[in-house]
Formats: structure tokens, sequence, C-alpha cells
């Protein structure tokens, strides 16, 4: 189906700009036409849908560049992934692919999550079998023997093994490579002031996942293990939480060298800055004041560190259509403005995946994956909630609140 959608704002995040009064035209999967209204004549497009919609905005599909698309979000999510067989695995990927969609997020990248789950789950979107964002999956992350996340992992510990582990989630269809550098607060007897993994070996990684044509994203809390992953020239910080070593009396330990070589070297942060916001909206008591975060984060937004918005959507209280609140969270705690934040949560996103040609922007030629808004998100960021319709690939998934698939 073809469609013209009118509507008062559009946003384009790759070039920065906020248009008014224009339409624009869908054929098949592409955009083919942003243009005035007054150019506009309905004889040409008398066979096509037409959208209006007032009082809302045009933007691009939004990017979940962190799902664990088969861990359940709820508070046992951590027992759940151990006890759940990977039939209701997949049953929980099935529903929160659905909900992610429905929220507006049009591509995600899942980092971690059990080949059995995540391969099929991909197929069965790609085939219309279920409906999904355009899922980008990594299949398995590679950590240590009893490491973070070893429940759904590949436990790799030496150079061969990490080597092995990377060409076999290549041949089982992964196009990113997660690495876990440090521990995680979700698994317990794992250590999140320290690296599990060496300089050496997540250099030896990059070699060989680059080799393939993957990219490497790096979950790292510790600093430690942000600087192996920094050295090693890493495409992706995943967490970036700068903790310090157990021997340290701060619980932060913040170096703005290095921050600046993740600057120079032009590595993405996903800071998943979202996850401790919705706890305590979720009435979790927080173990510390997120606000040193936040500072920080802000100093290595300054610095000029790209960030892309990843959300860990499956851990305890991050569920799978709570993408909204990434920018909410990036405005109102680390205070950048409303279109950087949008501009995080699509075009820089987009780039960090290499798809910037693809999607992650409104313009002739992009894929027509797109979202209206009721309200204005340049001026009121809460309004990224506020999705009412959705286009995946051109294909109509929700239209004015009701959902069509
Ligand atoms: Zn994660």
């Amino acid at each position: 189906m073809n469609t013209v959608i009118f509507v008062d704002k559009i946003i384009d995040p790759e070039k920065d700009s906020i248009i008014n009064d224009h339409f624009v035209v869908i054929e098949k999967d592409k955009i083919v036409k942003i243009s005035p209204n007054e150019t506009y004549n309905d004889d040409q497009y008398s066979s096509y849908q037409k959208i209006k919609a007032t009082n809302s905005t045009l933007l691009p599909g939004f990017i979940e560049m962190h799902s664990h698309i088969h861990v359940s979000s709820e508070k046992d999510a951590y027992y759940d992934s151990i006890n759940d067989t990977d039939e209701t695995l997949i049953i929980r990927a099935t529903k929160a692919a659905r909900e992610a969609l429905l929220s507006g997020v049009t591509t995600m990248r899942d980092l971690g999550s059990k080949n059995n789950v995540i391969f099929p789950i991909k197929k069965a979107i790609d085939s219309e079998i279920i409906i999904g964002p355009n899922l980008i999956p990594s299949g398995s992350p590679i950590t240590t023997t009893g490491g973070h996340c070893n429940m759904f992992g590949i436990e790799s510990d030496t150079n061969d093994e990490v080597v092995e582990s990377i060409r076999f989630l290549s041949k089982s269809g992964a196009q990113w490579i997660k690495i876990i550098a440090t521990g995680g607060n979700f698994t317990p007897n794992t250590n999140i002031h320290e690296p599990q993994y060496s300089q050496e070996i997540i250099e030896i990684a990059v070699e060989e996942a680059h080799s393939l044509g993957l990219k490497v994203a790096t979950h790292c809390h510790a600093t430690k293990g942000i600087i192996n992953c920094t050295n090693a020239k890493v495409d992706n910080l995943i967490h970036c939480s700068w903790i310090a070593s157990e021997n340290n009396d701060e619980f932060y330990d913040y170096q703005p060298e290095i921050a600046d070589q993740i600057a120079n070297e032009g590595i993405y942060v996903d800071p998943t800055l979202a996850l401790s916001y919705l706890s305590q909206l979720r009435g979790m008591p927080l173990k510390r004041d997120p606000s040193k975060r936040y500072e920080i984060l802000r100093n290595m937004w300054d610095k000029g560190i790209k960030f892309v918005s990843g959300m860990d959507s499956g851990m305890v209280n991050a569920h799978f259509n709570d993408f909204a609140y990434i920018p909410e969270v990036m405005v109102n705690k680390m205070g950048i403005s409303c279109l950087d934040a949008i501009k995080t949560s699509t075009f820089t996103s987009a780039e960090c995946l290499g798809l910037q040609n693809l999607i992650g922007s409104i313009s002739v030629g992009k894929q027509a994956d797109l979202v209206i808004v009721q309200g204005d998100p340049s001026i009121n960021i809460e309004d990224m909630h506020n999705v009412h319709t959705i286009f995946k690939s051109g294909k109509i998934i929700k239209l004015n609140n009701e959902i069509l698939v």
C-alpha cells in the first residue's frame, strides 16, 4: 500500500531540521517524496491511502540498541532466565518483539540472548510469522566461565576459545559480537569492580570480529574494563559506568583523559541511563544517588562522545515498551536538548549500526520506518511516549492508536 502523510511537523535528526506543512509520500517500503503542502495535487495520489494527523509530529522509527529479548524484565528476571525452558523463552521473546514494535521501536539490536531463542525469533520476524522490529542479533554473549550472563552466554576463557566463539556466532547468524568485559549486577558471584578479560584478549576479539565483518560491543562497568576496551578500540562501549576498583573509597573512578580517547577514537557509548530511573519509578530502592552518574555522562557528552539509545530491556524493570524513557532521561537528567535526545534515539544509533543510509532519518530514498507522535517532542520530550501511528518498511502497524497487525 502506498501512502501520503500530512502532518504539522517533521523532525529529521540527520539534518537537525524541523519542517512544517509538508507532506510525505511512501511507495512500498521507501520514502519517495517530501514536499510543501501547497504543491500537493490529489490527482497524482488518488489511489494512495491518506493519513492526516493533527497536532502531531513525524519522526524516524526508534532504534533500541540494547535488548535481551528472552529475559522477562520482571522482578525474578534472573531466575526466569535460568529456570525457563527454551520454549518458554521463545514465547517471552515473541511477546517482547511485539511490545517493542508497538511502542515505536522499528529496529532493535539484541545484545545477548540465547542462540536457540534469538535466531529463530529473527527468522520469524523476517518471514512475517510474528511481528517485531527489524532485529540485529548478537546471539549469546561471550563471557568467562561463571562470568556475567553465563546462564545464556558462551563461556570462553582463553584467546583461542574467544576466537572460536566469535567464529561460531558468525556462522550462527550474529550481526554483532557482545563481549562481557567486566562483572555485572544481574549475575551473582561476578565482580562489577573488575575486568573479566585482559586488553590483549579484547584486541584479539576485535581483530577476529572485524575480519568477519562484525562489530564489537562490550559490557563494561569497571573503569579498568573501560580502559581495556578503549585501548582495544571496540566499536561500542556498553554501560560505561566508571566503577572504581574495590580498594578505592569512592564508588566512581571517572577518568576524563580516557573519555577524551573514547571521543577521539569515535567509539559509541550506550549508557543504558534509563534503567535506574525506571527502577526508582517502579518502587525499587536505589543503592545510591544517580546524580553523580548523570554528571559524568554529561561531561562525556560535552567532550563529543556519541551516545546511542540502549535500554537493556529485559533486565528488571526495563520493559520492552519503555523506549521513550531513554530520551526523556537524557533531557531531564543529563540536560541535553530535546533534538539531541531525538537524534541519539534515531540517527546516531543508525550510524553506530552502520545503517545510516537506510534508517534513522526522514529523507527521500530512506526506508519508511516512521512514527507519528501526538504533540511535539522537540519542545516536550515526554511526547515521545505518545506514539499513535507506526510504519515499518512502509507497512502500517498502528494507525491513530489502532493496532493493525
Ligand atoms: Zn545488557
